[in-house]
């Protein structure tokens, strides 16, 4: 904590949950519905916009069902994926998709916020979070707002840290330092205007390169999502639009488009943490460890894991113990590691041009053979062990 700031009084929460990601909002939502008092921050101001490639997979729609949210995602007008059009090396596959839906993070990130809240938590937009001290029964949190100079600090009983990908919540604590990969990629995004039939409703378009990946998806509100995983060298010679273009123009996957929202950027997106947690103190979503987004699939473990850890954060913000840790790390170490394994095969093939070539062929010719695995990425994550 900087020394000219003035610290206002400590407030005491039962929970204080870092980051409004969906694996954030939802766990805060999961434990007010409890009764426990819970702070909820984000750096951001919502609605923001975030980069990804908004799809929301089977597992996620299950998830949100099971949190009490079904019929979410229908009255945000999200649409319903029906199809993959996979596009490389001058071959293009045509895989239907059993389940799932794409909206855009503006709307869907904002609609947990809000049920957040409805269920009592607290919402501090603009507030940049920052994990302080143990103390015996609980942490302290320093809590910044963009807009105010005073950093006040707050006292949780338990601690969540759903910060994404390079949050800095836990900055001071250097034992969770995230280990970014050899080689990974970076993400970009932006949101453009599309002529309607250059790409349908219910479409994923996955343009595939020698050094990375497109995806275009059309949202609820008319606008298409654009989100790309890129090598970072490739950035060394052009700008992120012109990167993005030259990927979609090589498979003539390229529509006729405008920019609307400009480009995002992220860090090296394959990253992982060897400790995810520590006593009163819960790691999940991205801020846990994350593969890149060729699968899709982020959100479902970011929602699968608020509703793993809620019952243990619930139990923990009352009293301490170490088997809530180890349930934890078995829960992740047993469903989200598993099914990083799916992504991180795709990512060693995408790594290998001539196997990427390879896969897209076959595909191409048997889009019957990607039936299984589109069926297991979508599948439903156990809760329970
Ligand atoms: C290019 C790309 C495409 C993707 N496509 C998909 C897809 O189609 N489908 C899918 O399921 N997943 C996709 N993902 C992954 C998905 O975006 C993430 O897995 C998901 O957003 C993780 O949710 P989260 O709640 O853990 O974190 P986030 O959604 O990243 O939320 C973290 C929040 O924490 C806030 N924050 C950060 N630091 C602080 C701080 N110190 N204090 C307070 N607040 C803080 C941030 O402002 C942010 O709102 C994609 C990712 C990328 C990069």
């Amino acid at each position: 904590m900087s020394i000219d700031r003035v610290v206002k009084p400590a407030e005491y929460w039962d929970a204080f949950v870092a980051g409004a990601g969906p694996a954030g909002s939802t766990v805060a939502r999961l434990l007010a519905t409890k009764g426990l008092s819970v702070l909820l921050a984000d750096r951001a101001v919502f609605p923001r916009d975030k980069v990804c490639g908004c799809c929301i997979n089977g597992a996620a729609v299950d998830a949100l069902d099971r949190t009490g949210l079904g019929g979410l995602l229908d009255d945000l007008g999200a649409h319903r994926l029906e199809r993959l059009d996979l596009r490389g090396f001058s071959r293009r596959a045509n895989i239907s998709l059993p389940s799932g839906y794409a909206v855009s993070r503006r709307v869907f990130d904002a609609a947990l916020v809000r049920e957040a809240e409805q269920a009592g938590a607290v919402f501090r937009p603009g507030t940049v979070a920052r994990l302080d001290r143990e103390q015996n029964d609980g942490w302290h949190v320093e809590l910044m707002p963009a807009t105010d100079t005073a950093a006040s600090t707050i006292h949780a009983r338990v601690v969540l840290a759903a910060d994404g990908l390079d949050g800095g919540f836990l900055r001071d604590h250097p034992r969770f330092n995230p280990i970014s990969e050899p080689d990974s990629k970076v993400g970009l995004g932006l949101t453009i205007v599309v002529p309607q039939a250059e790409l349908g409703v219910g479409e994923i378009r996955m343009t595939v390169g020698p050094h990375g990946y497109v995806g275009l998806v059309r949202l609820e509100d008319g606008l298409v999502d654009v989100a790309a995983a890129i090598d970072r060298k490739l950035l060394e010679d052009a700008t992120p639009e012109v990167v993005i273009r030259s990927i979609l123009e090589r498979e003539g996957s390229l529509p006729d488009f405008k920019v609307v929202w400009g480009i995002r950027g992220t860090p090296a997106l394959t990253r992982q943490r060897d400790v995810r947690g520590g006593r009163r103190l819960f790691l999940l979503g991205d801020a846990a460890g994350y593969v890149e987004p060729f699968t899709g699939e982020g959100i479902a473990w970011g929602l699968n894991s608020a509703l793993r850890v809620a019952p243990l954060a619930e139990a923990a913000s009352v009293s301490w113990s170490d088997s809530h840790l180890i349930e934890w790390e078995r829960f992740l170490g047993r469903e989200i590691e598993k099914r990083q394994t799916a992504c991180r095969v795709a990512r060693g093939v995408l790594a290998r041009p001539w196997l990427a070539a390879l896969t897209i062929r076959i595909i191409a010719r048997a889009p019957v053979l990607a039936r299984p695995v589109v069926a297991g990425l979508n599948r439903p994550i156990p809760e329970r062990l």
